[in-house]
């Protein structure tokens, strides 16, 4: 794992690897106490030839950036970001799987360390990344989500930290994740906590759906994750010739979609089966016909680097 430090108000010091192991931490650190930490997720794909691709880092650079101003927390520099997460995954070149057999996940974390029993920011930050190995999550004929809209648990609200990818975000929702998983489904979709009718997203990814060839996904107003599939799902449906809205959209609607699907870092693109709210269940169109099965193998094609990449978006690191 890679690791740096930095005293509030200055520079990232330059970081280096590390054995993967423990951390030492005051019990009065910032992240400990009051949560003041962000997180970031990207992938190495290892190619056909055994070159080794990231895809878009520098996006992972600037989201981090922007979660640490919100979260009061100094930030590496976009390059030293990028950096670090090269020589993460090439310090762990030996653990990336195969082409078609997964990928190395990478955890870019930044942590305020250092101790402050009143609340502000701490004195120290911490900045490291650290990796495992992920399979595939779908191979094909993988089965589809089955997502249950939830009426009674927000992920978050306007003004809050629900649009940065903070430390913070994850322990409220496990409440409404563990109890559909207990009944059977895939993932929770959240409503807005105003009106409580409009999409959010899902608990890690971000929601789409498909209607008379229209793809539409909820706007990026503060309360969701700007996810940089999300962003790369946009650009590459449009291209393919896709007319794309990102507008609020009520939750009546996904009920009358023809296709619906997730997008994330974790698992790329997700074809959701069914939506369960109110009692009420649909099931969608699945199988190989699928816009999200264009848009997965296109994503993926440039990921794993069999299709052409015009976008610029993976680097390769050896
Ligand atoms: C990370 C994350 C996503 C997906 O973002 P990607 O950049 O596509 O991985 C979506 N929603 C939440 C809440 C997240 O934390």
């Amino acid at each position: 794992m890679y690791v740096a430090k930095c005293t509030r108000n200055e520079s990232f010091q330059q970081g280096r690897l590390s054995d993967y192991g423990n951390i030492e931490l005051s019990p009065a650190a910032g992240a400990l106490n009051y949560g003041q930490g962000v997180f970031e997720g990207t992938k190495a794909f290892r190619r056909e030839d055994g070159k080794i691709l990231l895809f878009r880092p520098e996006q992972n650079a600037i989201r981090m950036q922007i979660g640490a101003d919100r979260m009061c927390m100094e930030a590496p520099s976009i390059q030293q970001f990028v950096d670090a997460v090269k020589q993460t995954a090439l310090g762990n070149k030996r653990w990336i799987p195969p082409p078609g057999k997964g990928s190395l996940y990478m955890r870019p974390l930044l942590l305020g360390t250092g101790p402050t029993l009143g609340v502000a920011p701490a004195p120290e930050y911490t900045f490291l990344v650290y990796a495992s190995p992920v399979s595939t999550y779908f191979k094909d004929g993988m089965a589809p989500l089955n997502l249950y809209v939830s009426g009674e648990f927000h992920r978050t609200t306007r003004g809050g930290a629900g649009g940065v990818k903070s430390i913070t975000n994850y322990a409220p929702v496990m409440k409404a994740l563990l109890s559909a998983k207990e009944q059977g489904f895939s993932d929770v979709v959240y409503l807005d906590s105003v009106h409580k009718k409009y999409l959010e997203e899902v608990s890690t990814s971000n929601i789409f759906l498909v209607k008379s060839n229209v793809i539409s996904t909820p706007a990026t107003i503060g309360t969701i994750l700007e996810g940089i599939t999300r962003k790369s799902v946009i650009d590459i449906a449009r291209d393919l010739g896709y007319e794309v809205e990102e507008r609020s959209i009520e939750v009546d609607e996904l009920m009358e979609a023809e296709e619906v699907f997730t997008t994330g870092t974790a698992m790329s693109i997700g074809s959701v089966g069914s939506v369960t709210y109110n009692g009420k269940r649909v099931n969608y169109k699945t199988g190989d016909d699928l816009v999200s099965q264009k848009l997965y193998k296109t994503l993926v094609g440039i990921q794993v680097g069999k299709v052409e990449d015009k976008y610029n978006w993976v680097v390769q690191i050896d």
